[in-house]
């Protein structure tokens, strides 16, 4: 679309999208040009709020240059304006012509909100209703949002949810074995989270087979400091290892994954312990960093070489979950073109990688050594020419994709409407 200048100017193409990802002590920016889809900057700003507050802004224009403030950053507004001050020290500014959309990272969007969608008052109304089932999550988004809004109320600005890929799931795949009038009146479900990781890599894990996405099936393995595993059939995504909360499935850096509903009773009725400290247990203090102290992989490798046995049963805790989902997803699918790792430990952790296919040939699985342990930033197969089921890493860059759907759909926008104007909403209602 284009963005008049001011009077007398020619008209500048506006094709640059600022991704904006606001946790809750944290907003991570990007800012994209989308003409070659490459990055002007990229900036981290953390614990928001604290005295230690720092801000990591890295120019990419005319060669990386990184530059650091430290020093307290009172709330995310600040935060946000710290961020502005450094893209516009670099020639950036968000009031350019040529920023086309803000796109942000929300993590719950529900039943509803199945695409990326323009942010009207009753979107964030909508998201605001969600705060509920994403308590942690939602609220931050949600003044990253505002925040943003208040610095360039003109634009149309997109939300991209962590939840949309998923609402392809069968009703059997996303609904509980529970009371049906209480999962319904609280909204209690299957949703999933890293959708957009997830869609991106099996997107690309369809390119690097050279087949497009309907024509296969994979076994996503989003294995980051939070993991959740996804089985998509032909582009669709129809089973996830994530739930209500982020908390269900896989073992992760500090998330338990899967566990018997009644330890959280046991917790409380035995341990005496209270629904927050449960809560804080299972989200914070359980996963690698429960069973052994370390959430970082690297230096759980490092224990287990010096013959740490924690570290060790940490590691097969982990690897035994990871096997148990790429066969219980393979069941799913019934055929199975490809297992893909992304993310921090599904890219570098060539061990997990390794561990987590042994013993898999009798399902076509196998991992070539050599291949295994080459480094590589691209996305590549590991699985020897002989195996029946590809194994591959695909590095996951959720940032591009958030960009490109923004992108993608302020262009629709500008064809179809005024710039402003919002796209109809019509999706089911939750
Ligand atoms: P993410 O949440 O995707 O940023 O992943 C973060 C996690 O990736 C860290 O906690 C580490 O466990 C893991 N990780 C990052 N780099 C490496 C590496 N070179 N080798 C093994 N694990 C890594």
């Amino acid at each position: 679309m284009t963005t008049p200048m001011k009077e007398g100017s020619a008209a500048v193409q506006a094709r640059r999208v600022l991704v904006l990802n606001s946790g809750s002590s944290s907003v991570k920016y990007q800012l994209l040009d989308m003409e070659d889809r490459s990055r002007l900057a990229i900036g981290l700003i953390e614990r928001i709020g604290e005295e230690t507050s720092r801000l990591l802004h890295t120019s990419l224009t005319g060669g990386a240059a990184t530059r650091e403030r430290t020093g307290r950053i009172a709330d995310h507004e600040a935060a946000l304006k710290a961020a502005a001050e450094e893209l516009a020290a670099d020639g950036l500014g968000l009031d350019s012509p040529e920023l086309a959309s803000i796109g942000h990272r929300v993590v719950h969007g529900g039943l509803r909100f199945t695409e990326p969608t323009v942010i009207t008052d009753e979107v964030l109304a909508e998201i605001e209703r969600l705060v509920p089932v994403a308590p942690l999550h939602n609220p931050a988004n949600i003044i990253g949002i505002r925040t943003a809004q208040a610095l360039r109320p003109d634009l149309p600005q997109v939300a991209v949810f962590d939840t949309a890929f998923h609402t392809t799931m069968p009703e059997y795949a996303a609904r509980y074995a529970i009371d049906v009038e209480t999962a319904d009146a609280h909204r209690i479900r299957r949703y999933g989270f890293h959708g957009t990781s997830h869609a991106y890599v099996s997107r690309k894990a369809a390119e690097l087979l050279g087949r497009t996405p309907e024509e296969v099936n994979v076994i996503v393995l989003h294995l980051g400091n939070g993991a959740s595993a996804s089985a998509v059939a032909g582009g669709r995504c129809v089973e996830t290892s994530m739930g209500l909360t982020p908390l269900e499935g896989l073992v992760m850096g500090t998330r338990s994954g899967d566990i018997d509903p009644a330890v959280t009773f046991h917790l409380k009725r035995v341990a005496g312990m209270s629904v927050d400290e449960i809560d804080v247990l299972l989200n914070k203090r359980s996963g690698l960093v429960g069973l052994c102290g370390d959430n970082d992989m690297r230096e759980i490798r490092r224990r287990i070489d010096e013959g740490d046995e924690r570290a060790a049963l940490a590691f097969d805790i982990y690897v035994h979950r990871l096997k148990k989902y790429i066969g219980a997803y393979s069941a799913v699918l019934g055929r199975v073109d490809a297992v893909v790792f992304t993310a921090g430990v599904g890219e570098n952790s060539a061990p997990v990688r390794e561990a987590a296919i042994a013993g898999l040939e009798e399902f076509g699985l196998a991992v070539d050594a050599g291949l295994n342990v080459v480094r590589s930033g691209e996305p590549r197969l590991i699985s020897p020419d002989y195996a029946r089921v590809a194994v591959a890493v695909v590095p996951t860059d959720e940032e591009l994709e958030i960009a490109d759907q923004t992108f993608a759909l302020v262009e629709r926008l500008g064809r179809t409407a005024q710039p402003g104007q919002a796209e109809p909403l019509g999706q089911v209602d939750n």
